[in-house]
């Protein structure tokens, strides 16, 4: 044994005691689900029988990964009513092929009537998204969230607290995003086919669990402006 191993293992670390944490914080995860499935039973027997069933949720959330802000806690729903994607940053790439899906399913399928596009104050991708360090692979997606300052730049740059100029960039993000949603052929095309479809911007604030309602709705294609707005497909095919 050389003088950096002890009975624990090298490097003086005791493996037995991280074995033992290790399976007690995995079988504690079983543990809450059987407790969870219990608990619903006995409040409604028919729970689990009606959920098997099917699911026709009206929301659909954008969220961050982030784990302090669970689509269905924050807005007080059940298994069944919330369909959700979630990333870091709430950032919607028109190029991100999991996005358009999740979209697309939503939208065509569940015909959700509200997509709504959910940051939160002290978001850490935010964060680092305006930093110069590098973090690795998340730079590339990180770029996004850079972008969106460069187009906020003059009023991002007035502010000099940092915490509140993260916050700024939170709303601004979610703004751009609620913006890069309705840019899609997937909810322009909706909202040819139907007048039930809403996007919204919301930023929770985690120290209060209360959502702030940006003010962005959005339900309109001619909001769109410049050259994002597409024509009918079937009436430009008339012409
Ligand atoms: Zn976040």
């Amino acid at each position: 044994m050389n003088n950096t191993e002890n009975k624990n293992g090298k490097n003086g670390i005791d493996t037995n005691s991280i074995k033992l944490a290790q399976t007690a914080s995995y079988n504690k995860l079983k543990q809450n689900n059987s407790d969870w499935a219990a608990k619903r039973v006995a409040e409604d027997p028919e729970f689990f029988t009606n959920l098997a069933k099917g699911q026709s949720p009206e929301v659909l959330w954008i969220g961050c990964s982030d784990s302090r802000v669970p689509a269905n806690e924050v807005t007080g729903t059940k298994p069944g009513e919330v369909f959700v994607h979630r990333n870091i940053a709430n950032v919607c790439v028109h190029s991100d092929m999991n996005m358009l899906s999740v979209l697309d399913y939503a939208v065509n399928v569940l015909k959700v009537k509200h997509v709504i596009i959910a940051g939160h104050y002290g978001c850490g991708g935010v964060a680092a998204a305006l930093s110069n360090k590098q973090f690795g692979i998340i730079d590339n997606w990180l770029r996004h969230i850079k972008d969106v300052y460069r187009l906020h730049a003059n009023e991002l740059d007035r502010i000099t607290d940092e915490k509140a100029k993260v916050n700024r960039l939170v709303e601004l993000n979610v703004t751009e995003q609620v913006y890069n949603i309705c840019k899609t052929s997937i909810i322009q095309n909706a909202w040819m086919e139907r007048h039930d479809l809403e996007v919204h911007g919301w930023v929770v604030d985690i120290s209060t669990g209360l959502i702030k309602d940006l003010g962005v709705s959005n339900s309109n294609p001619r909001s769109l402006g410049y050259v994002y707005e597409f024509d009918n497909v079937e009436t430009a095919a008339a012409h």
